[in-house]
């Protein structure tokens, strides 16, 4: 029998993969965290000199004893270069003291190197990750189901994160995001095609109505464009059907986390709160309950 027919045909075994690949994949998700925006910033970064530099050597045309100064050559920085290292004291992490969790339970969530703690959340996002793959391998079973399942819960827990730190929605993710949700639906994965594309439409157009209307009004920013394509993107996942209970889901769960933030932390009113997480939140609850919660919503109408 092969890996895949055994895994087709013992649900138990399918689940436990799911989980151990969404631990690994977990742990590779603390990188692109961490990394993806700092990486954006060293490529604008780099645009900016550019576009000052030509203009510096445009405007230094008439003056002949010009010489451009030569940019010191930047270290390699991506997802895979340089090697993961404590921060401290730049003890480079091993193998061994990287596997998911376990690592971190077994350092006692400190630097083998300097003793200088490790933050919770490496942990917690690999828990996450694995809880939710193997979530996703039970609720869906052996098929692409789970695979794009898996594939955009991994996608919005790095966006949840990201957002959090830096406020920002990186194209990189939010857009392959939209594409994938489409391909999945050419098949009619999670839904028609039909739906999947006005679903990306209408995602985009809501949130941007929405935008311009607050902006209008209030002369403020409530959210950034990266919410846009995010939820462009949950529309190519779940169709334009899902859309409402996306929307309401996260607004719930932002107003009371918003609130709450306020009241009990004394977070400032004027201090923007990303609402990517929210989002993001609402589409995992629309992944796995969308169609129970819209069925009973729709009987609650018409019964
Ligand atoms: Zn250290």
């Amino acid at each position: 029998m092969g890996i895949l027919e055994l895994l087709q045909t013992q649900p138990a075994l399918f689940t436990s993969t799911c989980l151990i690949l969404g631990l690994m994949v977990g742990s590779f998700l603390n990188v692109v965290i961490h990394r993806l925006p700092k990486m954006l910033e060293l490529g604008w970064r780099e645009q900016c000199s550019e576009l000052t530099q030509s203009e510096d050597s445009e405007s230094n045309l008439a003056i002949t004893s010009h010489t451009p100064i030569a940019a010191a050559p930047t270290p390699t920085y991506n997802l895979v270069v340089p090697r993961s290292a404590c921060p401290s004291c730049h003890h480079a992490i091993t193998a061994m003291e990287n596997i998911p969790i376990v690592s971190y339970l077994f350092l006692r969530g400190k630097c083998k190197g300097c003793g200088t703690r490790i933050s919770p959340r490496y942990p917690i996002v690999e828990a996450v990750s694995g809880a939710l793959c193997a979530l996703a391998a039970t609720h869906f079973g052996y098929g692409m189901a789970s695979i794009g399942a898996i594939l955009l819960i991994w996608a919005l827990l790095a966006l949840t994160a990201i957002d959090f730190d830096t406020m920002l929605l990186p194209d990189d993710i939010t857009l392959p995001l939209v594409w994938a949700g489409l391909l999945f639906n050419l098949f009619g994965t999670f839904t028609d095609l039909q739906s999947a594309v006005i679903g990306a439409v209408i995602g985009y157009l809501v949130l941007w109505g929405v935008y311009w209307l607050f902006k209008l009004t209030t002369g403020r920013e409530g959210m950034g464009y990266g919410d846009f394509k995010l939820l462009s993107a949950l529309g190519a996942w779940f169709g334009w059907q899902m859309l409402p209970l996306i929307l309401v889901l996260s607004s719930l769960v932002g107003a009371i986390i918003g609130i709450s933030l306020i009241v009990l932390f004394k977070h400032g009113r004027n201090i923007p709160i990303p609402f990517g997480p929210y989002l993001a939140g609402g589409g995992l609850i629309a992944l796995f309950w969308g169609q129970t919660l819209t069925h009973q919503y729709l009987h609650l109408l018409a019964p």
